[in-house]
C-alpha cells in the first residue's frame, strides 16, 4: 500500500513523504525510526556499506527539499527527551536533549526543570535538530537564533561512529553539527545553554510602517523581541514588543480573548481572506487594507514560550532573507514600490525580525548586525514572480537567504556571502567524502564534495 506521511508522523514505513508546505516530497529507498543511538548507528553503516544515501529528517517544516532523500530517511522520533541538566553558578544551565525532541516538548521540559530556551521562532513543531541545522530564528537585536545557544552536539558520523564535538572538540565538526543541514553527520543529541524561566510582557500594536521605520533604532534596540508585520498595499504595521518582566506580573491574556485573537482572526478568518484572495486576486489590496484596519492592540504576560509561539494553520509558502540591519528600510521600500507596480496579488504579511551579529559559520547573521524580512504567499496563489523580485532585491544588498526557506542561490554565491564559507565546504568534504548524507540539494548549496577547499 503507498502511503503519504507527512513529516509529522514520524515512525511509519512509507514510499511518500512531503514536508509540510508540500513544496519537496520524497521517495525514499525505506524509512527508518531507530529506537536508540546503537541502531541508529548501524543504519548509517548498513547504508555507507548499501551504498545509499541516508538524511535525517525532523518535523519536515524547511519548504526547501533539505530533508530529501532517495535512499534511507531517518525519523529519530524516538530519540526524545532529556538526558541531562548540569546547573551552571549564574541559574542558567546545560541540557542535553536528544535531537529528534520537539521544540515543544523542550518547552514543556525545561519548564518543569526551572528553566527555558533564551529565544525562539514563531512554532514549536520543529524538532531540535532540523531547528538548528538550519538556523532557526526568533527575534531580538541583542539575541541570536537557536543555533548559537548550542554548546555541544553528539554525531553519527559516515563511518556509524559517534563523536562529540563542542568549541573545545573536535570544533570544525561543531560549526556544521550546529548548524550545516545534516552535512557531517546524523546529530544524535544536543546540548543547549538555557536560562533560569522567566516571563515576558507581551505588546502589540498597530503602527504606521513609516512611523515604525522612523523609529527603527529605538524599537529593535529598546526591547527585548521585536517584531513587526507589515500587511502590502498599506502602510499599517503590527509591533510586537516583549520583554521580560517579574515573575509575579501575572496579566494573562483571558482564554476567550486568546482563542479570537489566534485562532479566529489568525487561522480561520485569516484562511478566508487567503482563499478570497486566490478566488479573486484583484481585490487582495482591499482585502489586506480590511485585515490591516481590524488589526488591534492587546497586552498581557505569560510564560516566554508561550508568548513566541502561535499556531500557523493557514498554508503557505515562504523566503526569508537575513539583511544588514542598515539597509531595512530601502529593502522594504523597494519591495513595496515593486508590488504597487505590478499589484502582485499577495495577501499575506511580510514579517520583519533582528538578530545580534555572531560568529557562527553559516549563520545568517555572522559578522552583521540584522534584520530578517520574510515573504509569504498563500499556498493556493503563485509565488513565483514574488519571490523572484524580491530576491533581486535582497541580492542588491548582500542578503542571505534562511537555511531552510526558499530561494535560488548555489554554493559560488555562498562563497561570497559567507566569509568561512570555504572552512564549511572543507569541514563536510572531510567528514563525509563519500556523500553519504548528501542529497542534491546540499550539493548544489555546498557544491561538489571533490572540489570544495
Ligand atoms: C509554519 C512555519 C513556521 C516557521 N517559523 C520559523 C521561525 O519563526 N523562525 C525560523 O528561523 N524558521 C522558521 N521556520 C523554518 C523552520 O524552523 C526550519 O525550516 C526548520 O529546519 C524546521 O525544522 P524541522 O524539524 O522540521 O526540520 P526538517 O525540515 O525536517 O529538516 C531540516 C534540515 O535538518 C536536517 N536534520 C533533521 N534532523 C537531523 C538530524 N537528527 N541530524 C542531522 N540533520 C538533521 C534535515 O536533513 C534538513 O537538512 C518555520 C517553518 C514553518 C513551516
Amino acid at each position: 500500500m503507498t502511503k503519504s506521511l507527512s513529516g509529522l508522523m514520524a515512525g511509519a514505513t512509507s514510499t511518500t513523504w512531503h514536508n509540510w508546505a508540500r513544496t519537496a516530497s520524497a521517495t525514499p529507498h525505506r524509512s527508518e525510526s531507530p529506537r536508540d543511538l546503537p541502531e541508529l548507528q548501524a543504519v548509517v553503516r548498513e547504508g555507507a556499506d548499501q551504498h545509499l544515501r541516508v538524511r535525517a529528517v525532523g518535523a519536515g517544516h524547511s519548504f526547501t527539499p533539505a530533508a530529501v532523500t532517495d535512499g534511507i530517511h531517518l525519523h529519530l522520533d524516538h530519540l526524545s527527551g532529556i538526558e541531562g541538566v548540569s546547573r551552571l553558578p549564574d541559574g542558567s544551565a546545560h541540557v542535553t536533549v536528544a535531537a529528534g525532541t520537539r521544540l515543544h516538548q523542550l518547552n514543556a521540559l525545561l519548564s518543569a526543570e526551572g528553566l527555558a530556551m533564551r529565544n525562539l521562532g514563531d512554532i514549536d513543531r520543529q524538532s531540535v535538530a532540523g531547528a538548528i541545522s538550519t538556523g532557526t530564528h526568533g527575534t531580538g537585536a541583542r539575541l541570536g537564533g537557536i543555533s548559537t545557544q548550542v554548546v555541544g552536539v553528539r554525531l553519527v558520523t559516515a563511518t556509524g561512529d559517534v563523536v562529540e564535538a563542542s568549541a573545545d572538540e573536535n570544533p570544525e565538526l561543531f560549526e556544521l553539527g550546529r548548524l550545516g543541514l545534516g552535512t557531517v553527520g546524523v546529530l544524535a543529541a544536543v546540548t543547549l545553554h538555557v536560562v533560569p524561566a522567566y516571563r515576558l510582557e507581551a505588546r502589540e500594536e498597530p503602527m504606521r510602517l513609516l512611523d515604525v521605520l522612523d523609529g527603527l533604532d529605538d524599537l529593535a534596540d529598546g526591547n527585548d523581541h521585536f517584531e513587526f508585520y507589515w500587511f502590502p498595499f498599506t502602510d499599517r504595521a503590527l509591533t510586537k514588543r516583549n520583554n521580560r518582566v517579574a515573575d509575579d506580573v501575572v496579566e494573562p491574556l483571558s482564554a476567550a480573548r486568546a482563542w479570537v485573537d489566534d485562532e479566529l482572526l489568525s487561522n480561520r478568518l485569516f484562511s478566508g481572506v487567503n482563499r478570497l484572495a486566490s478566488a479573486v486576486p484583484r481585490i487582495t489590496p482591499a482585502l489586506n487594507n480590511l485585515s490591516a484596519r481590524g488589526l488591534s492592540a492587546r497586552r498581557y504576560t505569560a510564560p516566554s514560550h508561550e508568548v513566541f509561539i502561535s499556531p500557523r494553520r493557514v498554508v503557505f509558502r515562504e523566503m526569508e532573507y537575513a539583511v544588514p540591519r542598515e539597509h531595512l528600510r530601502g529593502v522594504l521600500e523597494e519591495i513595496d514600490g515593486w508590488l504597487r507596480s505590478t499589484s502582485e496579488p499577495v495577501p499575506f504579511p511580510l514579517e520583519i525580525r533582528f538578530a545580534a551579529a555572531d560568529d557562527l559559520w553559516l549563520s545568517t547573521a555572522h559578522g552583521r548586525e540584522t534584520a530578517y524580512v520574510a515573504v509569504h504567499q498563500y499556498a493556493r496563489m503563485p509565488h513565483g514572480r514574488y519571490f523572484d523580485a524580491v530576491e533581486k532585491i535582497f541580492a542588491q544588498v548582500d542578503g542571505r537567504p534562511h537555511w531552510g526557506k526558499m530561494h535560488r542561490l548555489g554554493a559560488e554565491r555562498f562563497a561570497e556571502l559567507y566569509p568561512r564559507f570555504a572552512d564549511a565546504q572543507r569541514t563536510r568534504a572531510a567528514a563525509d567524502p563519500t556523500g553519504v548524507f548528501a542529497n542534491p540539494y546540499t550539493d548544489h548549496v555546498f557544491g561538489s564534495r571533490h572540489t570544495a577547499g
